[in-house]
């Protein structure tokens, strides 16, 4: 199809699969042209297992877009936006918060597009509820983030690993959403982090926030899953449900949760409104709380975790 720009997709494996590949494949923008994985493929798709030996024999690819885990992914983009290819991150976009500067600043200095992407902040409610707090005053904020780690991440060891952030790699969804539709910035005030006895990260969170906002994370949910976010304000409370996807006003479903593109599709279609404009989206925001609960968390030693 004419006017699709070459992609290579890095790292075929749950998320990929599950949403990146399809996501391309329907792409009016994107031509998934590569693949690089040292085990997995895409049918029909050229495939390679070095980011150098792709970047070396498709210099016709002139976007990179990173779905590996945090801790290895610095050393991809830096080598992707060394060789001038565009470039898109998975969430969170990196291990630590100066990675991610120095992959700005390497960026810039290419004239290439770097773009942090937040799936979760093109979740379906995102923008109304964002729209209908924007003039609100807000007295108190409660997200309820509670998931299986176990359906989710089947047997990846890496998010136990250090970098790999634990609970926060849900936990960071829900703060992308919060730090998107609030009107004015909080900051952390105080953590509890709970770790499993055998792991480097933890199972679950409990945070606390300037202005009255809490967060509760956690990973040993069985049974129905909660992705909530209950905001109150002098105007009434307001709730994000389903993570993101659904809004209430009043306790009662509102109008306004069909934007038009799910969250993947929603992602690529801005990947080449940036890389059209040549600019750059990098936000922090989410990352900034994470670092901060590992700064000032209380570390509290719990129950031994096995997949
Ligand atoms: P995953 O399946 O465990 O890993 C993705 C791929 O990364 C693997 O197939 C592997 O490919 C590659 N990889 C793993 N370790 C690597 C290393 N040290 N060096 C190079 N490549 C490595 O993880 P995932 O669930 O897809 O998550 C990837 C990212 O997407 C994470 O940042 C996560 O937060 C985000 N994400 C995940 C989900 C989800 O539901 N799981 C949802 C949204 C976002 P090869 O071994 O074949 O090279």
């Amino acid at each position: 199809m004419a006017g699709r720009q070459t992609l290579a997709l890095v790292g075929i494996g749950k998320i990929a699969v599950d949403q990146h590949v399809p996501a391309l494949a329907a792409s009016p923008d994107w031509q998934l042209a590569a693949t690089v994985s040292r085990a997995g493929t895409v049918e029909g798709v050229q495939a390679f297992t070095s980011l150098d030996t792709m970047l070396a024999e498709r210099p016709d690819i002139t976007t990179v877009s990173l779905a590996i885990p945090p801790v290895p992914r610095f050393a991809y983009a830096q080598a992707a936006l060394r060789a001038g290819r565009h470039v898109m991150l998975e969430k969170p976009p990196g291990a630590t918060l100066a990675e991610i500067h120095a992959l700005q600043a390497l960026a810039a200095e290419q004239g290439v597009t770097l773009y942090t992407t937040w799936h979760s902040r093109m979740a379906h409610a995102v923008a109304p509820a964002k729209a209908w707090l924007a003039d609100k005053t807000i007295t108190r904020a409660q997200i309820i983030w509670r998931e299986d780690v176990r359906k989710w991440h089947p047997g990846q060891d890496w998010v136990f690993e250090p970098g790999g952030m634990g609970v926060f790699d849900p936990g960071i969804n829900a703060l992308s959403i919060l730090t998107e539709i609030l009107p004015a910035p909080v900051h952390l005030q105080s953590a509890e982090l709970e770790f499993p006895a055998n792991r480097h990260t933890p199972i679950a969170a409990r945070l606390r926030f300037s202005g009255h906002v809490t967060a509760d994370f956690d990973w040993r949910q069985t049974g129905p899953q909660t992705w909530d976010i209950e905001i109150d304000t002098t105007a009434g409370p307001m709730a994000l449900r389903m993570g993101g996807n659904v809004l209430e006003i009043d306790g009662a479903p509102a109008r306004g949760e069909n934007t038009i593109m799910d969250e993947y599709p929603a992602l690529y279609a801005r990947m080449a409104e940036l890389v059209a404009a040549s600019q750059s989206e990098v936000d922090l925001a989410p990352m900034v709380h994470v670092a901060d609960a590992m700064t000032l968390g209380k570390r509290i030693v719990t129950d031994d975790f096995h997949f």
